[in-house]
């Protein structure tokens, strides 16, 4: 009877539908199940593993002084904001956070969401709209496009780190505001974005520059500051966003820029206005984290030291290290076949390296996103290197 019932929801028969055939084309992503904090050395699926999946790049999300913070802030504030930002769920914690955030970036202003997602779907949202146009780097984030679609500008892609074609673009528009919109850092690729250039092209064409630093901020820049920062620059033009649950190891994000933007933000971006903050707590613990980040010059110099042992020991023939300064170090393979089995092989070593494939890269550059932390050691990264090293060689005889 049940089971007659449940034939005929056609909906619900097709959602079986679509995930059986993802599942037969080996498509189907599975959840590991996690029975320790994040961290180098974690416990997934019952078993141990080294990972290098996680970008907690400084190593914060475990730490001693945050873990403590986090306690006892829930016990001055509790741990629910009980109503949006605008209501009565705007805390001390939230706004001190947003001040420290602002100073230790150099922005005027700092408003803070729960998560970047959020962020980038609400912030673009409200700067621009009917009669605007976004230009976007097609390597984007997902969470980038998405909120370029909300905004109901015309949306305009050009090919990664393309300045020539990003100018053609600007020059042929007629939109009444200009943005462009693009990862500072490129969560599969570890490069980063040429800043200055668009920063160049922005003044000549009178457009705007919101820039997405989720793996630049905390890892780049003076004192990790982030990718402006890493440049040395400043403007008017630029709002930037970062998230607060990578380097900075907790969770949510905040958006920075001049004043005027940050108060119109706080008015009309949508994610903000009609959705209950992340708790106090949290901002508390997230203005401990970035006191860490900003006494962390030795956490970045021991992530600077880890990618260069890795550079060094890596002897492969066929498979490729993507150039990149930043904690992403991306191992081109091609293959979508032959990545997936090396990250399976490294598995079964206890290692574990997430195989990127198509649609989330480029049809014929899977890679494995090999992420780097201020956690690992120096011996963590060897044991990965001769880990690849050994796979090549086996794999090819
Ligand atoms: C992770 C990420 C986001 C989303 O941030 P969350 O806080 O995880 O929602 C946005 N942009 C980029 C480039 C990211 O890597």
């Amino acid at each position: 009877m049940l089971q007659a019932l449940k034939q005929e929801l056609s909906l619900l028969a097709g959602l079986q539908r679509e995930l059986d055939k993802r599942k037969t084309d080996g498509l189907l992503r599975q959840r590991r199940l996690l029975d320790s904090p994040q961290a180098e050395h974690i416990v997934a699926n019952d078993q141990q593993f080294l990972s290098f999946c996680s970008n907690d790049y400084l190593g914060l999300a475990n730490h001693p002084k945050l873990i403590a913070t986090m306690q006892a802030a829930a016990g001055d504030s509790g741990v629910g904001s009980g109503a949006s930002n605008l209501i009565t769920g705007h805390h001390r914690y939230h706004d001190t956070l947003e001040k420290r955030l602002a100073k230790f970036v150099g922005m005027p202003a700092a408003l803070v969401f729960s998560t970047g997602y959020m962020a980038n779907i609400g912030v673009l949202g409200a700067l621009v709209g009917r009669g605007d146009a976004i230009f976007a780097d097609k390597l984007n984030h997902a969470c980038l496009n998405e909120g370029s679609y909300y905004s109901l500008a015309e949306f305009h892609r050009y090919p990664h780190n393309d300045v020539a074609t990003l100018e053609k673009l600007l020059n042929a528009s007629t939109a009444k505001h200009k943005l462009i919109a693009a990862d500072a850092v490129f969560s599969m690729d570890g490069d980063i974005a040429p800043i200055p250039e668009y920063l160049a092209l922005c003044q000549k064409y009178d457009a705007y520059l919101y820039l997405d630093d989720a793996h630049g901020f905390g890892v780049l820049g003076t004192h990790g500051a982030g990718s402006l920062s890493h440049f040395h620059i400043q403007s008017p033009r630029i709002i930037m966003m970062a998230t607060l649950g990578k380097a900075a190891g907790v969770a949510g994000a905040f958006v920075a820029g001049e004043q005027v933007v940050i108060d119109y933000l706080i008015q009309t971006a949508k994610s903000y206005v009609y959705s209950t903050p992340a708790p106090p707590a949290l901002s508390a613990t997230l203005t401990e984290s970035v006191n860490l980040i900003e006494q962390g010059d030795d956490l970045r110099a021991h992530l600077q030291d880890l990618i260069r042992t890795l550079k060094q020991h890596l002897q492969l023939t066929k498979w490729k290290l993507m150039p990149s300064i930043t904690a992403v170090q991306p191992l081109l393979v091609g293959n979508n076949h032959e990545v997936v089995s090396l990250s399976e092989h490294l598995q079964k070593c206890g290692i574990l390296v997430p195989a990127i494939r198509p649609p989330t890269v480029p049809v014929n550059t899977a890679r494995l996103r090999i992420s780097l932390s201020a956690a690992h050691t120096q011996s963590d990264v060897l044991k990965l290197a001769h880990a690849l090293n050994e796979a090549e060689r086996n794999m090819q005889s």
